[in-house]
């Protein structure tokens, strides 16, 4: 019997399924009796404390040896410690008489409600955190001990893995992992890619077909999970799981050198970040090519401060040293909403007031970010970069707004250290005029993600017109190298940190077509200097212009497809 899903991950495993059940907390609604309402709070409070309690021990086992998945319980621990949550808890045991299991049950799914609201993946990941406390605390409530993970090799089938289920897998002993839900941002999704474990996801109906103990081939890159192979089938798959190993060794190998091609073209790698979390792999990158920064202000009800602010640019900005971190201002608006600002309800949001557009209608919110980078600019090699620029009269609002703060500053007696200021190119008509806009902007950075989403007229959270959002449709690529042309002519940095710049298969043509800086998330970093290493200029030239004279993006797809099956020795 063969099961499909999404391969989410990709890899090849043939191992036991073990299948991973959680405590499913189902609490049922019930007011205590008048007067129990003391009792009810201190249980709340005694199941608080031995949550914070098993998150300590938790954080403290792993800190040493792998101090990221220390984070995700040191971030639990500030959830149940929410002031916000916990006033919200202890009103309906104390004001609505609730019973305790309910308050939290309640309490949790309001958070859980508003959080899911937002589209943005970073943000999703935050529900599956509470979602996971919520779990903890009532299994502590029930007086149930938490479950545990197997230490053999296994393949995990799973409903749903939560954030504290995928920090507590052993990246050597989990061979794959399948679940019921989850889509390609999901936790489950985004930690399994981390650490390099093949995942098929959204497999409906798994865990009726499935049973711990039995032999199962995952094939993650098909979304495919053969039960019971026959023997043949078995050897087939565990020759592939074998090659896909070694491959996911020599990837690994490459993430900490410098990245050039065959004949010796040095390619600038930066990494996209979203936080401070992301520091840990800055030593394998030449900069931060996109600082997502409205991560910081996402998920909560209040903005953060000038203060709060300085604090993290400047925490990046020292981590890189003399390497450029490039600072994106506020991306708000389109499917990014937030708490802290009443923003009116738009009809086209991707084409309303986001972004820069935001920060011009809000100039208190821009102002404060601008005043907070440019004070960490002392600190560092800032480049401060402006999203959705649509026209020169954007950036030169922007620079004179910029300008303003800066003269503010310095009236105030506060340093300011030198900057550059950049755009991104994810609107077509700022693409159409890259050379004036290259004469008025210090770099440029291509947000393929968006210019792919404007030129092709597809959302691209809008899964019913996933098929009209391509990628590899040759008008983005001629943008593209129109774009990369008047930036190398006017002499001015120019990257791309959309997905396509981590993606192995488009590289070769970004190269290709002249881009000499790519920005990627830290899991691409070594795939994409491996696959740098693969090809010369000369190779990745003619792929480009073959890429420019098709007219389908699915001409341009099976030129990228075959040059890496060619490993770059494509006939000229
Ligand atoms: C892009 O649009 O390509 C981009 C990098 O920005 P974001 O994905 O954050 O919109
Ligand atoms: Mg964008």
């Amino acid at each position: 019997m063969t099961l499909t899903g999404r391969g989410v991950s990709s890899g090849i495993a043939v191992g036991k399924i073990y299948v991973y059940s959680p405590f499913k907390p189902e609490p049922k609604e019930s007011l205590c009796e008048p007067g129990e309402e003391g009792e009810q709070r201190s249980r709340y409070e005694q199941v608080t404390k031995n949550a914070l309690d098993e998150l300590e021990t938790l954080k403290l086992s792993l800190e040493k040896d792998d101090p990221e998945k220390a984070k995700i319980f040191a971030a639990h621990q500030d959830i149940v410690t929410d002031v916000a949550i916990n006033e919200e808890i202890l009103n309906k045991i104390l004001n609505e008489r609730w019973c305790g299991d309910w308050a939290i049950f309640t309490a949790y799914e309001q958070f859980l409600r508003m959080i899911r609201r937002v589209k943005d993946p970073l943000i999703a990941e935050r529900a599956a955190d509470f979602e996971d406390v919520r779990r903890r605390l009532l299994r502590i409530w029930y007086g149930r001990s938490g479950t545990a993970m197997p230490d053999s090799p296994v393949i995990i089938a799973a409903h749903d893995l939560l954030p504290s289920d995928t920090a507590a897998l052993d990246r050597n002993t989990v061979q794959a992992i399948l679940a019921e839900t989850g889509g390609a941002t999901s936790h489950s999704a985004i930690i399994a890619k981390s650490y390099g474990i093949p995942a098929v996801l959204g497999i409906s109906g798994l865990l009726d077909c499935v049973r711990s103990g039995q032999l199962a081939a995952v094939d993650a890159d098909e979304g495919s999970v053969l039960l019971d192979p026959d023997e043949a089938s078995a050897a087939v798959y565990k020759r592939r799981e074998a090659r896909f190993r070694k491959d996911r060794e020599t990837a690994a190998a490459f993430r900490g050198r410098e990245a050039f091609t065959a004949d010796g073209v040095r390619i600038d790698t930066g990494l996209n970040i979203a936080d401070a979390g992301d520091l840990d792999h800055a030593d394998y990158a030449d900069s931060v090519g996109l600082f997502r920064t409205e991560f910081l202000y996402m998920g909560r009800d209040t903005l953060p401060s000038e203060e709060e602010q300085f604090v993290l640019y400047r925490k990046v900005l020292e981590r890189f040293g003399k390497r450029p971190v490039t600072l994106r201002t506020l991306d708000i608006g389109g499917d990014k909403t937030l708490a802290s600002v009443r923003l009116p309800v738009e009809d086209n949001p991707f084409l309303g007031n986001r972004a820069l557009r935001l920060c011009f209608s809000h100039p208190e919110i821009f102002r404060t970010q601008i005043r907070a980078s440019l004070r960490a600019s002392v600190y560092g090699e800032l480049w401060l970069m402006l999203p959705m620029v649509g026209s020169l009269d954007d950036i030169r609002e922007a620079k004179e707004f910029i300008g303003g703060v800066r003269r503010e500053l310095e009236s105030e007696g506060c340093p300011c250290g030198s900057f550059k200021t950049g755009i991104m190119i994810e609107i077509p008509s700022i693409a159409l005029v890259a050379e004036e806009a290259a004469a008025e902007v210090d770099f440029a950075s291509i947000g393929s993600n968006d210019l792919c989403q404007y030129l092709c007229a597809a959302d691209r959270m809008n899964p019913s017109v996933a098929r009209y959002y391509q990628s590899w449709h040759p008008g983005l690529f001629r943008l593209i190298g129109e774009t990369v042309k008047a930036f190398a002519g006017a002499g001015k940095p120019l990257c791309i940190c959309g997905e396509l710049g981590g993606d192995p298969l488009a590289v070769p043509a970004l190269v290709g077509l002249g881009m000499r800086k790519l920005s990627m998330g830290a899991a691409a970093l070594g795939r994409v200097k491996r696959t740098l290493a693969g090809f010369t200029l000369a190779q990745a030239e003619e792929l480009a212009r073959q890429v420019l004279r098709c007219a389908t993006a699915a001409e341009v797809e099976r030129h990228l497809k075959q040059f890496a099956l060619q490993g770059g020795n494509e006939e000229s």
